[in-house]
Protein backbone atom coordinates (compact mmCIF):
# COMPACT_ATOMS: atom_id res chain seq x y z
CA UNK A 1 0.00 0.00 0.00
CA UNK A 2 1.58 3.21 -0.90
CA UNK A 3 2.64 5.80 1.75
CA UNK A 4 2.52 9.97 1.51
CA UNK A 5 4.21 12.71 2.70
CA UNK A 6 3.75 15.95 2.92
CA UNK A 7 6.06 17.95 1.16
CA UNK A 8 5.91 21.03 3.86
CA UNK A 9 7.05 18.37 6.42
CA UNK A 10 9.60 16.51 4.45
CA UNK A 11 11.33 19.49 3.60
CA UNK A 12 11.55 20.89 7.24
CA UNK A 13 12.69 17.17 8.31
CA UNK A 14 15.10 17.65 5.94
CA UNK A 15 16.52 20.70 6.62
CA UNK A 16 16.03 19.88 10.55
CA UNK A 17 18.11 16.47 10.29
CA UNK A 18 21.06 18.19 7.87
CA UNK A 19 21.25 21.82 8.44
CA UNK A 20 24.79 22.18 6.27
CA UNK A 21 26.12 19.15 7.28
CA UNK A 22 29.29 18.27 5.26
CA UNK A 23 28.82 14.12 4.66
CA UNK A 24 25.49 14.20 4.64
CA UNK A 25 24.59 11.38 2.11
CA UNK A 26 21.89 10.63 0.11
CA UNK A 27 21.82 7.29 1.77
CA UNK A 28 21.20 9.64 5.01
CA UNK A 29 18.26 11.63 3.75
CA UNK A 30 16.77 8.42 2.26
CA UNK A 31 16.77 7.63 5.88
CA UNK A 32 15.41 10.92 7.27
CA UNK A 33 12.31 10.39 4.76
CA UNK A 34 11.92 6.55 5.37
CA UNK A 35 11.24 7.36 8.86
CA UNK A 36 8.93 10.24 8.82
CA UNK A 37 5.54 9.62 9.52
CA UNK A 38 2.78 8.91 6.52
CA UNK A 39 0.42 11.68 5.88
CA UNK A 40 -3.35 10.80 6.80
CA UNK A 41 -4.28 10.49 2.93
CA UNK A 42 -7.07 8.31 1.24
CA UNK A 43 -6.85 7.82 -2.37
CA UNK A 44 -9.13 10.05 -4.88
CA UNK A 45 -12.26 7.77 -6.67
CA UNK A 46 -13.55 9.81 -10.13
CA UNK A 47 -16.77 9.45 -10.92
CA UNK A 48 -19.46 11.20 -12.35
CA UNK A 49 -23.23 12.42 -12.10
CA UNK A 50 -24.95 10.35 -14.31
CA UNK A 51 -28.87 10.83 -15.39
CA UNK A 52 -31.62 7.75 -14.85
CA UNK A 53 -35.10 7.63 -14.94
CA UNK A 54 -36.59 6.16 -11.86
CA UNK A 55 -39.79 4.25 -11.60
CA UNK A 56 -41.53 6.91 -10.66
CA UNK A 57 -41.02 8.46 -14.10
CA UNK A 58 -38.90 11.03 -12.67
CA UNK A 59 -34.84 11.79 -13.02
CA UNK A 60 -32.60 11.11 -10.43
CA UNK A 61 -28.73 11.48 -10.31
CA UNK A 62 -26.97 8.23 -9.77
CA UNK A 63 -23.05 8.16 -8.90
CA UNK A 64 -21.38 5.89 -11.53
CA UNK A 65 -18.78 5.42 -8.76
CA UNK A 66 -20.60 3.37 -6.18
CA UNK A 67 -24.25 3.26 -8.29
CA UNK A 68 -26.19 5.18 -5.47
CA UNK A 69 -28.51 7.13 -6.71
CA UNK A 70 -29.16 10.73 -5.27
CA UNK A 71 -31.85 13.39 -5.61
CA UNK A 72 -29.76 16.46 -5.59
CA UNK A 73 -30.92 20.19 -5.38
CA UNK A 74 -28.10 21.19 -6.59
CA UNK A 75 -24.82 20.35 -8.58
CA UNK A 76 -22.06 18.38 -6.25
CA UNK A 77 -18.46 17.99 -6.96
CA UNK A 78 -18.21 14.87 -4.68
CA UNK A 79 -20.31 12.14 -4.32
CA UNK A 80 -21.85 12.36 -0.75
CA UNK A 81 -21.83 8.72 -0.18
CA UNK A 82 -18.30 7.73 -1.72
CA UNK A 83 -16.55 10.69 -1.79
CA UNK A 84 -15.66 10.18 -5.16
CA UNK A 85 -14.61 13.90 -7.15
CA UNK A 86 -17.11 14.03 -10.22
CA UNK A 87 -14.73 15.25 -12.47
CA UNK A 88 -14.70 12.15 -14.62
CA UNK A 89 -15.66 12.85 -18.51
CA UNK A 90 -17.73 11.22 -21.50
ZN1 LIG B 1 -20.66 7.66 -5.10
Amino acid sequence: MPEYIEREAAMKELMNDAPEQVGYSREDAVDCIRYMDAADVAPVRHAKWEVVIGSDGKEHMVCTGCRKQQDLTGVFSYCPNCGAKMDLEG
